[in-house]
């Protein structure tokens, strides 16, 4: 069942990368709104449910949770890293009037320059968001070793982000200058780095709950940073406040979704 769940959030990255080949592409704020939904279910999730459940467990679980955010931000900075030289920006502040230096991991195709992405930055931000991916997979499988409830939780914190995540990839690629083709499969490797996520620790978790509680406590680290690093600076970038109402309407989803995991007899 958890592998079907984690099957169904890899096919969401594919379907995201899809998005952006096809005509009727989402607009931008459409894709603003889904982000700011995601942060506010991912923080909710993270701070209102793992975070404590992680502390009564094993009070030391607090570092592992830093370690799981210091990965991510590690993996999606050091390897995202890429130089605009002189002559680039020059040309592009004769051209556009001004030079936002921006991040390439989750929100690139917001900032209106993706001709001066380097090819090799969008690799290295599809190896960022590859190992970003392998811990949402991680988290749903690990959750579900843990108790139904909290792997009810981490596939909705998963899913809620994964057609941005796939769309983000895409078009970052495209971006650089990769074919329609290559946007796509770079989406789809995320799905597969999901999926191996997933079942990585399915394998190494149902049979000890130890060590799914241990992944999933890195997991809850990374999904902090995903939540307060990746999406909710993102949801900043809307040219009105209106991401700020789905921000909201996030942690009330979240609310709901426990409410109705109670109704359906799925308690924590
Ligand atoms: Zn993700």
């Amino acid at each position: 069942m958890e592998l079907i769940l984690v099957g169904i959030a890899a096919l969401a990255d594919i379907i995201g990368g899809y998005l952006t080949i096809i005509k009727r592409r989402l607009s931008r704020d459409t894709l603003l709104y889904f982000i700011a939904l995601a942060a506010g279910f991912i923080l909710s999730a993270c701070i209102l449910d793992r975070v404590p459940e992680t502390m009564k467990e094993n009070p030391r679980g607090a570092l592992w949770i830093l370690v799981g955010f210091m990965v991510i931000y590690l993996v999606e900075n050091l390897f995202s890293t890429h130089a605009h030289t002189a002559e680039e920006v020059q040309t592009h502040i004769e051209k556009e009037g001004t030079f936002h230096e921006h991040s390439h991991s989750f929100v690139a195709q917001d900032v209106g320059c993706e001709y001066l992405i380097a090819p090799s930055a969008s690799y290295a931000a599809l190896l960022g968001l590859a190992i970003h991916a392998f811990f949402d997979g991680v988290a749903i499988t690990a959750g579900f070793a843990v108790s139904n409830h909290t792997g009810a939780l981490m596939f909705l914190a998963v899913i809620f982000h994964k057609i941005p995540e796939g769309f983000s990839i895409s078009s970052l690629i495209m971006g650089a200058g990769g074919s329609k083709r290559g946007g796509v499969l770079s989406a789809l490797i995320l799905g597969i780095a999901t999926f191996t996520g997933g079942v990585f620790a399915y394998l190494v978790g149902s049979s000890n709950t130890g060590l799914a509680r241990a992944l999933l406590t890195l997991a809850t680290g990374s999904f902090l940073y995903i939540g307060a690093s990746d999406l909710i600076p993102a949801t900043n970038q809307g040219r009105n406040k209106i991401s700020i109402i789905f921000v909201m309407f996030g942690i009330l989803l979240f609310a709901l979704s426990l409410y109705l995991l109670g109704v359906a007899g799925i308690h924590p």
